[in-house]
């Protein structure tokens, strides 16, 4: 595997340079191009990693799922009463869809989607920016895991179309917090700064049934885990959650910041990073490396 790792990186870095680095955040336009990561952490607690699989970086719509595991864990299926789990065919951030369909967020990965779990937890935790930070330091087995104050503060500033969708949803009766608070909420778990290594054994109970070995928790159960993969199998990537499925086969979930984690049930998860993202906003590097990990492997889901 360690060698398989650094083969894929050899070989899809030269994309380095043809995609662009996310610069509707400014803070994220600083991040520098040209790194690339990979880290693999499989469910007998083995860990490979290569490239720039140590060094943090923003999460961003990663942390969708973090908090959509946070929601059912503690409301179940009563989470589902105030948004669906369809994929929308839209922009992340499309305030088209929410008006038609009268403030009812097509999915939880969707910007909408994952600012009503966020108010769902807002109503839950009376530090939901503490509690899911202390959720992921369990999870990855790493204390040091931080916020990153200036993105946090960027997207705050920056906030007008997030700030549209919670207002559009908070009209029709489907927002119970103050807007500012959840989206405060919302940006701090946005720009919690994790590595590849990190997010790979953060994510290690989707591929175990819901239980994560080095916390000793049942996360959630297994029905539930099974869940929660079949949304990021369907809408996990953005518009191109298609795609992902047609070339990689795995659940998974990416974010701006140029992370994207897979998940393979029963086995490993793996997490990728490039900051380039290409049009549908993903990382272009990292799709083409869990494309070619997936081949090599000759595993996926489908
Ligand atoms: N914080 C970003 C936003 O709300 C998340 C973007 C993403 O990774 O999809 O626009």
């Amino acid at each position: 595997m360690q060698t398989l790792l650094t083969q894929i990186l050899d070989e899809v870095r030269p994309l380095i340079g043809q995609g662009k680095v996310a610069d509707y955040i400014p803070a994220l336009a600083d991040v520098p191009a040209n790194q690339l990561g990979i880290a693999v952490y499989g469910n007998d607690g083995s860990l490979y990693s290569a490239g720039d699989a140590q060094t943090p970086f923003s999460v961003q719509s990663i942390s969708k799922v973090f908090s959509l595991v946070q929601a059912i864990g503690h409301s179940g299926e009563a989470i589902w009463e105030r948004l669906g789990h369809e994929p929308s065919g839209q922009p992340f951030n499309s305030l088209v869809q929410l008006e038609f369909e009268r403030g009812r967020p097509r999915n939880p990965f969707i910007n909408a989607g994952a600012l009503v779990i966020c108010d769902i937890n807002q109503s839950r935790f009376a530090a939901p920016a503490l509690s899911m930070r202390d959720f992921v330091r369990r999870l990855s087995g790493n204390p040091q895991v931080l916020v990153d104050g200036k993105v946090a503060e960027s997207e705050y500033q920056h906030r007008s179309r997030n700030a549209a969708m919670a207002y559009l949803m908070q009209s029709f009766g489907n927002f119970h917090n103050e807007v500012e608070l959840v989206l405060r909420s919302y940006f701090s778990h946005c720009a919690l700064q994790m590595n590849c290594v990190d997010l790979a054994k953060a994510f290690c109970f989707l591929a175990n049934e819901g239980f994560c070995k080095h916390s000793g928790e049942q996360i959630l159960s297994p029905r539930q885990s099974k869940q929660v993969n079949s949304i990021m199998a369907t809408s996990g990537l953005y518009d191109e959650a298609g795609n992902f499925a047609y070339r990689v086969g795995l659940p998974g979930k990416s974010g701006v910041g140029g992370g994207i984690i897979a998940v393979v049930p029963g086995q490993f998860t793996v997490c990728v990073w490039s900051p380039e993202l290409n049009a549908a906003g993903n990382s272009l590097a990292g799709m083409k490396a869990l494309e070619l990990l997936s081949e090599r492997i000759n595993w996926s889901v489908f």
